[in-house]
């Protein structure tokens, strides 16, 4: 989606910051103006239907504004993938270090993620590693877990999935949101332990509950605690990169 400032209305509010914070979706189907927040990338999303003229739309964002600032105002900012950013990495914190005349790609050093090459591309470079980050602790992490309940996993994957953590196939193929790398090692875990237990258990009885606080016995995991984690801080990891 097209950040508003990027398109024939940018000059439509007076407030360059909360432009910059509103993306446009061209929407076939929509009847009206409307406006929409989205609190996981703390933007609000203009829709427009196709006949509305940009005249239109403009005077719907000026008669809009004090709406759209009191929003903006109450949302946690987006947190981009630049040099200085802190952001979480198995549950600590490390400060993203963009180091454009070296090579050499991605890595950790002390509490700094060092990120090589053109700037403009470190984002992308960042979200790849953190990726495959994801997959290298989850990948083994499943294993061991599907071996300890005796179910055969055939693939773990990541994904950028937005509505949930984890899910699996009854073949076997598991899926993650790479989001979970930023999570401490126990919630990491604890969603590792939820999938491998729905190859047993394809519902949320007590029964799988019971396999859910089996399998993290062994690494003292307590689920409950896990979970309200995930509730309480989840919404919080969508707001990186
Ligand atoms: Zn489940």
């Amino acid at each position: 989606m097209p950040l508003l400032t990027d398109s024939s209305l940018a000059g439509a509010l007076d407030d360059a910051n909360l432009a910059a914070r509103i993306v446009v979706e061209r929407n076939p189907r929509a009847r009206r103006i409307g406006l929409r927040v989205d609190p996981a990338k703390g933007r609000i999303v203009l829709v427009r239907p196709p006949r509305a003229s940009d005249r239109t739309v403009a005077a719907f964002l000026t008669s809009r504004a004090r709406w759209i600032a009191k929003h903006l105002e109450s949302l946690p900012p987006h947190i981009p993938f630049a040099d200085g950013t802190v952001i979480p990495y198995r549950g600590s914190d490390y400060v993203l270090q963009l180091r454009p005349h070296e090579r050499g790609g991605v890595w950790r050093e002390n509490d700094a993620i060092i990120v090589t090459g053109r700037p403009e591309h470190a984002p992308r470079r960042v979200r790849d590693w953190l990726k495959q980050e994801a997959l290298r602790v989850l990948t083994p992490a499943t294993q061991t877990l599907a071996t300890q309940l005796g179910v055969n996993v055939t693939r773990v994957s990541v994904r950028d999935t937005r509505s949930c953590w984890g899910s699996c196939s009854p073949d076997g193929k598991l899926s993650f949101s790479w989001r979970l790398i930023l999570a401490p090692d126990d919630v990491l875990t604890y969603v590792a332990a939820h999938e491998v237990a729905h190859l047993k258990h394809m519902n949320h009885s007590a029964r799988f509950w019971d396999v859910v606080e089996e399998l993290l016995q062994t690494a003292e995991i307590d689920w409950v605690l896990a979970r309200q984690w995930l509730r309480r801080s989840g919404a919080a990891l969508h707001r990186y990169g």
